[in-house]
């Protein structure tokens, strides 16, 4: 059993928590808090754009669809492949990793792009996080996870909380 990524490249789960023995994804109860909550971000957060293009194009459209999540979910960031060799060299070489598994890290990595700071051009192509493509078990190639979207919906609000799955801004 591997690390694997869900939907967007970036937070990595063991396979174990998050997958039954058949490659369908495990029902949220069933997952560990910690993989519960991000797996339960990600269907709030797959399909939505890169942060760094939303602070830098006055019009939405022109904002690339994210392909990769880091940090802490709520506060995560969100990237393009554009923007994720920004996020890469920030992290490593400008200090960003001071903030890691701080809430904070979206703002300060935010102020860093907004005051001008870009990765080296030799950096962009450099070997993403996850370098080699995962396997990905069946459910997780479309980039969807309809299963648990359908889950969450069926729960009722208690049902939720007592999973602590903060779903504000899923749009269910
Ligand atoms: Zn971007």
């Amino acid at each position: 059993m591997g690390k694997v990524s869900i939907g967007l490249r970036g937070w990595r789960f063991d396979e174990a928590d998050v997958f039954d023995s058949d490659g369908s994804i495990k029902p949220l109860a069933e997952m560990p808090p910690e993989p519960r909550q991000r797996v339960s971000r990600l269907t709030a957060i797959i399909g939505n754009a890169c942060d760094a293009c939303m602070l830098l194009e006055d019009d939405e459209r022109h904002c690339n669809v994210a392909l990769a999540v880091y940090g802490e979910p709520m506060s995560e960031v969100l990237l393009c492949e554009e923007h994720e060799p920004d996020f890469l060299y920030w992290f490593r070489e400008e200090g960003g990793d001071e903030y890691a598994g701080n809430a904070a890290m979206k703002d300060r990595f935010l102020e860093w792009i907004a005051d001008g700071g870009r990765a080296p051009d030799e950096y962009a192509g450099i070997e993403h996080v996850d370098s080699e493509p995962d396997a990905l078990p069946n459910a997780a190639v479309t980039g969807e996870i309809p299963s648990l979207e359908d889950e969450l919906e069926e729960m009722d609000e208690g049902e939720r909380e007592a999973l602590d799955v903060d779903l504000s801004d899923l749009d269910i």
